[in-house]
Formats: C-alpha cells, structure tokens, sequence
C-alpha cells in the first residue's frame, strides 16, 4: 500500500481528498503541523507543486496538495490565489468581494482548483486543474458549504454552491474536476 502524505495541516481537507481518492489503496496522511510551507508561487498550479513538492522532499514520502480559490473577471482575477487572504473570516472575505464588484452588470467568476503530487525526491509526478464557471451574487443565498459558496450561483443548475446537495457540489465543483481529470493517472504511478 502506497502512503501519501496530504500536504494541509486541516483534517477536513485529508477527509475531503480521502473521500475523492476513495478507489485507491492508498494510506493517506496529514503533514505535521511543525512542518509549514510559504505559498509564495504566482499560480493556482505553481502553490500546489510547491506545497506537494516541500513536503515530499522533508519527509521522503509521496505528497499531494491542492491550492484553490474564486476568480472574478471584473476584478482582473481577484480574490484569485490570495482567497483565503481576502478577510479574517468567510462573512468578512464575502463582504469584500461584494464591496468590490459593488453594482457591476458584468459578475462572472470560477473556482478554480490545482492538485499536484509529488515523489519522494520532491520532483512533481502528476499535476492537474479543474475549473467551475460560475456568476456572483449581489448577497448571499443558502446555508451549506464553506467559504464563497453562498455567492456562488451555477446558472446550469440555479442554485448556488451553498444551496447545492454536497454530492451534486462534489460532481460540478473545480475540486471534483480536477481530481476526476487525475484518478486515472494515479493508477499508473
Ligand atoms: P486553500 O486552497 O486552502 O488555500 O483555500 C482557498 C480559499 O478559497 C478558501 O479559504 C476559500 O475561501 C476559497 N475556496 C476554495 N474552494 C472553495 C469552495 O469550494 N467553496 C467556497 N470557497 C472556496
């Protein structure tokens, strides 16, 4: 059985990604939480190899990161990589972003969601993307989820991300494209 280490000291992000990685006989298990790495990459992409890349070079073990975030267009891509920087808390990030986009006509966003794995030796053996296209709210609306979800409408199914069953979220989300783009690759390694 091949153990990888889940590059997030948040053991609801290895639940998450154990969830996805479900078919594989894989032993999943979280970083230590003295071991940190900086995102200081300029892209989705470039923060998850990074985040993949430190930990399997610091452990000797395989790796897997994600990096994630919503990027709006009439924000010239912002929140972007600094998501999870915009504000102290989801309320105070989704403040923000409605503050910015403040009455704009044009409100078209996507999640978008990088996973990267590495091995041992910290070279990057599988990396990929997914991305989910989306509209931004003028105020909230539902109570599931997490993070932007509640301004996050998918005009394909007329509900916002936080109205949504998780495992309809789970099927259209950029998290699940990406890692739905990469389970067949995972076989091979
Ligand atoms: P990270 O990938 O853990 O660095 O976090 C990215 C940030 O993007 C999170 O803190 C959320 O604010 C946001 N984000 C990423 N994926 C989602 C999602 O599926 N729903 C809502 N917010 C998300």
């Amino acid at each position: 059985m091949k153990k990888l280490i889940v590059a997030t000291s948040n053991p609801g992000k290895l639940k998450e990604i154990r969830n996805y990685l479900i078919e594989l006989d894989w032993k999943l298990q979280l970083k230590p939480d003295t071991l940190e790495i900086e995102e200081t990459g300029t892209t989705f992409i470039e923060n998850a190899c990074l985040k993949a890349s430190k930990v399997a070079q610091a452990l000797g073990e395989w790796a897997i990161a994600d990096d994630s975030g919503l990027t709006v267009d009439a924000l010239k891509g912002a929140p972007g990589i600094y998501s999870a920087r915009y504000g102290k808390t989801d309320r105070d990030r989704i403040e923000r972003l409605l503050r910015e986009l403040g009455k704009a006509d044009q409100r078209q966003g996507q999640f978008v969601c990088a996973i990267a794995i590495a091995r041992q030796d910290g070279s990057i053996a599988l990396h990929s993307e997914g991305i989910c296209p989306g509209e931004i709210l003028t105020s909230p609306r539902g109570m599931g989820g997490f993070g932007y979800d509640p301004i996050f409408y998918v005009p394909q199914y007329k509900q916002t991300f936080a109205q949504m069953p998780p495992d309809i979220k789970r099927k259209v989300s950029h998290r699940g494209k990406a890692f739905e783009a990469l389970l067949p690759h995972l076989y091979k390694i």
